[in-house]
């Protein structure tokens, strides 16, 4: 087996009230690398009963700890330490997570850099944070009252698991909420590394809790437990349903970042040079394994043949190979579950379209590992299940039309509409097609390049309520708003009857 690098733990733990802490049942599961598939540690599989003695923890943190009273100024003095831990320690929890998830080390390194841009953002919103006020002159003035909600309960996906906790993790903390965090089983081991970046940080015990675990178990009770108030979710749209009907009975608050197909629409009148850098990029990132893939490319016709051939070119020559070396471009993938559902779509793509690159597993490699060679195909028809549905891998689907109106009925013609991208030199093209794109996020002539203040999340089948900036603030806090008078009370006297008889009298 390959050395396991430094920090792995010997066994993987849940983190609850300040403590490293075994399941209560001593269960646990296998984690994988993914370049060979040996199982390198095994973590604690928590069951309700362990997400149970997690919210006591968070809820006693929360109603008696000094976390959600602190002023947001100080709340945010720790928050910007965890940034700077984070900062500090990036090519550490860039190698850890090369490790647990087969992404390539320099895109990881973006990712742990971004983990800390999180922090630094909340940490700054929440102390520029204004509320309403409002004043009826000679009558009233109302304000409103911030409020952090709870426990929030967090759960999130396998891909790019240390920078997607931070998303969730950043804000909740911010507002002065304690949380259960429960990632993804498939990569449990960055998650750990939050439990010593808080302690030193000075975040108080009880405050961030976790809980590893599968999610039909852990995540399950969390999403069922009643002293959760809300539940942030980043994960597959099926998921996002089951766990929408288990939050039903407890009308728990929600926030959905789901599934994606998201288009990216080559105009013939586009900086053909730039698009091809951005259409490449957007799919073999990440090694494909990401929610805002431009999973599917329309070209329009008259550039249509010349952009598929330099397409096929690019992709053939991405560097597949070991996630550790700078070099690579596109590393392997997660776990062998995931890859058979990749390869299986590969299959199912040969039999709808043209393959133009890739195909199945790289030349080169032996049996181990979760290789996939970067793979396009042209021509793919909008009924193919390869434009349809989600692969979350280094595979495209290309696709020509012939003008504005075939592209928007092809781009909008899934059951997904997270993110768009939009190739054309018309600036007014550019807008009004953004506009009628049913698509969350929207980036014209640029690839995935995220403001942290714009509105984060995706419509349709891609999720439900946006995060990002102000958003994330309004979802993990309640909004209490308080009326003053400041006239007389102008109540309507019920009771008085028409003789004017009672009035308040103090009986002695
Ligand atoms: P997943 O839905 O399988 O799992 C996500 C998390 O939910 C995991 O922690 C899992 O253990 C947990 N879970 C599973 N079943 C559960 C249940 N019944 N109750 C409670 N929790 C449960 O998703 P994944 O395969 O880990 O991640 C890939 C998916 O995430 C893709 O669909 C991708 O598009 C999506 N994603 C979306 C965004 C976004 O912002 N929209 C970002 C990243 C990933």
């Amino acid at each position: 087996m390959t050395d396991v690098p430094a920090g792995v733990p010997a066994r993987i733990l849940h983190y609850i009230d300040g403590e490293f802490v075994d399941s209560l049942d001593g269960d646990s599961f296998d984690v994988l690398n993914p370049v060979t598939n040996e199982v390198y540690v095994r973590a604690a599989a928590g069951k309700a009963a362990d997400v149970d003695r997690a919210v006591a923890a968070a809820g006693r943190a929360f109603h008696d700890g000094p976390w959600p009273r602190l002023l947001p100024r100080q709340r945010s003095r720790v928050l910007h330490r965890v940034a700077d831990l984070v900062e500090s320690r990036d090519r550490q929890l860039a190698e850890l997570e090369t490790w647990d998830t087969g992404l390539p080390i320099t895109q990881a390194l973006g990712q742990a850099q971004r983990s800390a841009e999180n922090f630094r953002f909340f940490a700054d919103l929440i102390v520029a944070q204004v509320d309403d006020a409002f004043k009826v002159p000679g009558r009233q003035i109302n304000y409103v009252n911030r409020k952090p909600k709870g426990v929030a309960g967090l759960i999130t996906p396998w891909n790019t698991p240390f920078m997607l906790e931070s998303w969730k993790l950043a804000p909740a903390l911010a507002t002065g909420n304690t949380v259960v965090l429960k990632p993804a089983e498939f990569t449990p081991l960055s998650a750990t590394l939050w439990a010593e970046i808080f302690q030193e940080a000075g975040v108080p015990d009880g405050v961030f809790n976790l809980v590893n675990g599968l999610g039909e178990e852990a995540g399950d009770a969390l999403v069922k437990h009643p002293d959760v108030p809300l539940i942030s979710f980043t994960g597959e749209s099926r998921t996002g349903q089951i766990i929408f009907a288990n939050a039903a009975p407890h009308l728990k608050g929600l926030s959905m970042e789901l599934g994606g197909k998201s288009p990216a629409v080559v105009f013939d009148d586009a900086d053909l040079e730039a698009a091809l850098d951005a259409t490449v990029f957007g799919v073999y990132s990440l090694n494909g394994e990401r929610c805002t893939a431009g999973s599917r490319i329309l070209v329009q016709r008259g550039v249509y043949d010349d952009f598929v051939a330099a397409y096929a070119e690019r992709a053939g020559n991405i560097v597949v190979g070991d996630p550790h070396d700078p070099a690579t471009e596109v590393g392997a993938l997660v776990h062998p579950e995931h890859y058979a559902k990749v390869m299986s779509y590969v299959e199912i793509g040969r039999t709808e379209a043209r393959l133009i690159a890739g195909g199945g597993r790289p030349d080169g490699f032996g049996p181990e590992g979760n290789w996939v060679a970067p793979t396009a195909f042209a021509d793919v028809p909008p009924t193919a299940r390869i434009f349809q549905e989600e692969i979350f891998g280094p595979v495209v689907a290309i696709t020509p039309f012939e003008d504005d109106a075939e592209a928007l009925r092809l781009a909008n013609g899934t059951k997904y509409g997270l993110a768009a991208y939009v190739w054309t030199t018309d600036l007014r093209r550019a807008h009004n097609f953004a506009q009628a794109l049913e698509a969350g996020m929207v980036w014209l002539n640029s690839n995935n390049v995220r403001d942290l203040r714009t509105p984060f999340g995706g419509v349709k089948a891609s999720g439900l309520g946006h995060e990002g900036g102000t958003r994330s603030i309004d979802f993990y806090t309640d909004q209490q708003a308080v009326h003053i008078t400041l006239d007389q009370s102008h109540s309507p006297r019920f009771g008085k009857g028409p003789d004017a008889a009672t009035s308040f009298k103090k009986v002695d």
